[in-house]
């Protein structure tokens, strides 16, 4: 099925003589259970593509549909709940309370939602991802892959219907990187979790089912199964 669709999307920013055209009428399908990466040079839209699929922005024209909801239909109280209830977010700045412990920061959005953590759940993601030991530790006190893995799990514990990674492994080492990407890999072979990941990084595009390339606002390639080699 499909997680996430746009269609015909256009986005501009700026007016008159200055308009940039970011996105130019495209169509892309996240297809569900997949993790898809989205590569393209520097200025090619990618960050755009993302913000608008992940509801984060409104297009200029076109149409974004989360599962089978219209996201451009949406008044604005809906359009926060589906945000905190059905999309994750990982950022290359890793976004973290600098206030709150590693599991305060995990279960935020559950708390901010008032709902009840999923003990069992939260207890496999923090295993699978390494971080028992850490806790009760402050954003300040983990080093930066640490702080991408919280940001991993605070991603997930809300069993999103897609994660999205804007360079998630932007600010890692090639060590905490890897951490980082074989855990979004495992997300979904073990989780059926949808993910999509926007990266300049072959070696991290590697890891996803299926890469999709931008130049100019437009698609205009998709490798399967692509090798680091392949990528570059
Ligand atoms: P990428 O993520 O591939 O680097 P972006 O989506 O950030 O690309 O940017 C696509 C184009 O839109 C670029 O020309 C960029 O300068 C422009 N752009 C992005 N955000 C803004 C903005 N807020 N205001 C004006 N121009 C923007
Ligand atoms: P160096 O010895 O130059 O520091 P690294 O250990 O940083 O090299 O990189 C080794 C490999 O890991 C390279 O192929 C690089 O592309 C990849 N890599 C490094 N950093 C990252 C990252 N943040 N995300 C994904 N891949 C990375």
């Amino acid at each position: 099925s499909i997680a996430a669709r746009a269609q015909g999307l256009t986005k501009t920013y700026g007016s008159g003589s200055t308009v940039v055209t970011a996105l130019d009428n495209v169509d892309f399908e996240v297809v569900s259970g997949e993790f898809t990466a989205i590569m393209g040079p520097s200025g090619s839209g990618k960050s755009t593509l993302m913000h608008l699929l992940a509801a984060l922005d409104t297009p200029t024209s076109g149409e974004i549909f989360i599962g089978d909801t219209a996201v451009g239909r949406m008044a604005d109280t809906p359009l926060t709940e589906l945000r905190r209830d059905r999309i994750g977010f990982i950022f290359q700045a890793f976004n973290l309370v600098p206030t709150l412990s590693a599991r305060e920061n995990i279960v935020l959005p559950i708390s901010i939602a008032g709902k009840k953590v999923d003990e069992q759940w939260f207890d496999r993601i923090v295993d699978v991802l390494g971080l028992r030991d850490r806790l009760n530790h402050k954003p300040a006190e983990l080093s930066g892959g640490q702080q991408q893995r919280v940001a991993c799990a605070r991603a997930l514990m809300n069993r999103p219907d897609i994660v999205f990674g804007d360079e998630p492994t932007g600010n890692l080492d090639s060590t905490a990187a890897g951490e980082v990407l074989g855990f979004l890999r495992r997300s979904v072979d073990d989780f059926q979790q949808t993910v999509v990941m926007v990266t300049h990084d072959a070696h991290a595009a590697s890891y996803a089912d299926r890469v999709v390339f931008l130049s100019d606002g437009h698609i205009v390639h998709e490798l399967r199964g692509a090798t680091q080699e392949e990528l570059l």
